[in-house]
């Protein structure tokens, strides 16, 4: 149960913004172009640089923000063949000396700040504040880390035993691990996953989201620089229908941890099975249909400010964001007119604009996706809330924030990944129901709940079945170290990120006596 606020490291998102330097900066890198290619031993092969893809920016397509190289087969075997060789001495170099590695990553992500920002802000199309949280939350995941392993990992720890004897217990890393990341958080996740693989003292293989390989590489060369070693961490983009079935498949490989869709992980789940060899380790976040319910002692004022941040903040393109929410029949009509009032304060528009509330999605793909459900939503349900888009909209991939009004959670087949809201009504009778059903659809990632009837949220907490359960606040935005972040069911198979027990998972127990 949550109820902190967003205070990580120490960018203070609010002040940066006002500082003249940074903003110079950041025009300056917002001039460049990135090229992404696969780096094995620390090489960055450009030997397929005519079938080079080109990266424009998701707000405007005319926009050349790079291009990416994708990996070939042949690649994907000597990164295989050199992790799994490096293994030994990886595993063998100790805990300190691999988290002071993930502190000096942490370093060089700070110096180069605006750099990143532009990055996250040009391949993503992240609004800047959303790409400052981004880089905050990278910074976070190699500090933390670091930490948790330095603690618990340095040395062998003594357990006595029921009958008196003492034994020694140590954590080794297991092996090669494949980090397979999404496009939506393309630098904290991409890096969360790597520097807990390496820090647990496992080499790494990590294939970036086909739509942000640029981001990967850029800090790919901050960890290079930060002195991990070239055949401990190897980066291969490309499709996961070719490079991440290639890597799964393999036998040399001990773990996956991945974060995407729920379909994709069952698919890994699969390849991995069918393999004769070690039953490998597999870490994977998911899917969710997110809800939250809000009663009737609920502060209205307050629903509506964390309802918006949690449908429409980054474009509703969080694993976490909230797409069902229900609201007791009493409350309904006064919540509701109020989401429509502030759904048309919301400014749609380019990310780099400081006033603009919800950017663009992450490809055209994404856009046909939603725009296909909103236009099948329409045709049965009322639409209770709408923005346009302005022209500033023209070149890019957006989707207009939508609310519609629905019977029942069981109209929705699947996760709408963007900025759609889904509202049902229930009677104060029906809760009960309500908790059912939520638990009926197998996701279970986050939830909210609004009331100030403690007894009433304590009950509602105590049935449903969610990783991440947030009580009268927005329900987006886990915090390294703060908030663990994680589901179950359809939606995970645990350890939460940024917790205390993550990096267990990516280690085997020797017990000695
Ligand atoms: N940790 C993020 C949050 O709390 C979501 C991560 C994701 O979308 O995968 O909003």
């Amino acid at each position: 149960i949550f109820a902190g606020r967003k205070n990580s490291c120490n960018i203070n998102v609010d002040i940066i913004s006002e500082i003249t330097p940074f903003n110079n900066e950041l025009t300056l890198q917002m001039q460049k172009t990135w090229q992404a290619a696969p780096v094995v031993n620390g090489q960055v092969i450009t030997t397929e640089l005519d079938n080079a893809k080109p990266v424009s920016a998701p707000y405007d397509r005319r926009i050349h923000v790079g291009q990416v190289l994708w990996s070939t087969p042949a690649e994907v075997t000597t990164a295989l063949d050199s992790a799994a060789a490096f293994f030994p001495t990886w595993s063998a170099v100790p805990v300190a000396q691999r988290a002071e590695c993930l502190d000096k990553v942490a370093d060089l992500l700070e110096e180069n700040l605006a750099e990143l920002v532009a990055l996250c802000h040009k391949e993503a199309g992240k609004t800047i504040h959303d790409s400052l949280d981004e880089v905050r939350e990278a910074v976070d995941f190699c500090r933390y880390y670091a930490m948790q392993a330095t603690e618990n990992f340095s040395v062998a720890k003594n357990q006595v035993r029921f009958d008196g004897i003492a034994q020694q217990v140590t954590r080794q890393g297991q092996g090669v691990f494949v980090c397979i990341s999404p496009w939506n958080f393309p630098l904290a996740i991409f890096l969360g996953q790597v520097a807990a693989a390496l820090v647990a003292g496992n080499t790494v293989i990590a294939k970036p989201a086909e739509q942000t390989s640029l981001i990967a590489a850029r800090t790919m060369e901050l960890m290079l620089e930060a002195g991990l070693p070239k055949e401990a961490v190897h980066l291969l983009p490309g499709s996961g229908a070719t490079v991440g079935s290639l890597l799964t498949s393999d036998e040399r490989i001990a773990g996956v941890v991945f974060t995407g869709s729920t379909e994709t992980a069952q698919v890994i789940n699969r390849t991995l099975a069918k393999r004769d060899t070690n039953v490998a380790t597999l870490i994977a976040e998911t899917g969710g249909q997110n809800t939250m319910i809000v009663d009737s002692t609920a502060l209205p004022e307050q629903v509506v400010r964390d309802v918006m941040r949690s449908a429409f903040a980054s474009a509703g393109q969080r694993c976490s964001a909230l797409r069902v929410l229900f609201v007791q029949e009493d409350v309904a009509d006064r919540i509701t007119t109020l989401i429509q009032g502030a759904m048309q304060e919301l400014h749609v528009g380019l990310p780099q604009q400081h006033h603009t509330d919800v950017g663009p999605v992450i490809d055209l793909l994404a856009k046909k996706k939603l725009q296909a459900h909103i236009d099948k939503m329409r045709e049965t349900s009322k639409v209770v809330g709408e923005v346009t888009l302005s022209d500033e909209c023209n070149f890019g991939d957006f989707i207009a924030p939508i609310a519609f009004e629905i019977n029942s959670i069981d109209q929705l087949e699947n996760e709408q990944f963007g900025p759609i809201l889904h509202i049902v009504r229930y009677k104060a009778a029906e809760l009960n129901k309500v908790i059912s059903e939520i638990n009926a659809t197998g996701f279970g990632l986050t939830m909210g709940i609004h009331s100030r009837n403690e007894r009433s949220y304590t009950d509602i907490e105590r049935q449903i079945r969610v990783g991440n359960c947030y009580i009268n606040r927005d329900q987006v935005g886990a915090v390294v170290g703060v908030q663990p972040f994680g589901g179950q069911g359809l939606s995970g198979t645990g350890p939460k990120a940024g917790g205390p027990h993550y990096l267990y998972r990516f280690t085997k127990q020797v017990v000695s006596v």
